[in-house]
């Protein structure tokens, strides 16, 4: 398997405006009974955003070379740490590490409303919320489709900041496999992204290597989003 990185460009983004309603931590239903602007406010920024919303993932693929004492080690020398990674990666032949993101046009535009239309910009970042989101999961099924394809099995997608593997060291763990700037991604010292609506994960692929359980049942934001992955 290629151990060189792809970039691809050309994703059909699935949300919609409910998406858009829980990323600002509201319930579609009772905002549709109760307040019919907050909806005709996110329908205009989803209109407004699709416009500045230009999807790109950088793909890595890579042999696992061994497996134990807490550490996935991956044919290039590098290494993935963790009970997570351990948990969920312990079985596969490979790995396929992403960093998805949708540029800054959309953040930059809802920085500048923000001085004169606070609701509108909060809901233009519901807007890139949603789509990262969307991005994320289509480049998950990608690989998913790719595996089944070939007769293989992928993992639960795992990300820095999930139970078990911090943000520190999980995201210099991904950043020693891809480099962020092949698509325009740049990362403080504090591990921050910019642009902010970029996500970084991990998928195992092997011929035997179940999915545990679902994403948000390894989120630490599980009780509160209202955005669950089912
Ligand atoms: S609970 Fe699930 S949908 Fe919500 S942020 Fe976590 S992983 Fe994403």
């Amino acid at each position: 398997m290629a151990s060189s990185s792809t970039i691809r460009r050309d994703w059909a983004l699935d949300f919609d405006v409910d998406d858009v309603v829980r990323s600002q931590s509201a319930d579609p239903e009772s905002v549709r009974a109760h307040r019919p602007k907050f909806i005709e406010l996110s329908e205009r920024a989803l209109a407004d955003g699709l416009n500045l919303i230009e999807p790109v993932v950088l793909m890595r693929q890579l042999p696992v070379a061994t497996s134990r004492h807490n550490r996935v080690m991956l044919a290039n020398g590098s290494h993935l740490t963790g009970p997570l990674i351990t948990e969920h990666l312990g079985g596969a032949h490979e790995v396929v590490v992403m960093l998805c993101t949708i540029g800054d046009k959309l953040g930059r535009k809802a920085v500048a409303e923000s001085d004169t239309n606070l609701s509108y910009a909060f809901a233009l970042d519901a807007v890139g919320s949603a789509a990262v989101h969307a991005l994320s999961a289509a480049a998950c099924n990608q690989v998913e489709q790719d595996a089944t394809s070939a007769g293989l099995q992928t993992s639960l997608p795992l990300s820095p900041g999930m139970e078990d593997w911090g943000v520190d060291p999980g995201q210099r763990e991904v950043f020693s496999i891809i480099d962020p700037e092949e698509i325009g991604v740049v990362v403080s010292p504090t591990l921050e992204m910019r642009p902010l609506k970029s996500v970084t994960a991990i998928i195992g692929v092997g011929a035997d290597i179940a999915t545990k359980g679902a994403i948000c049942d390894y989120c630490g934001l599980r009780d509160t989003c209202r955005q669950k992955i089912v």
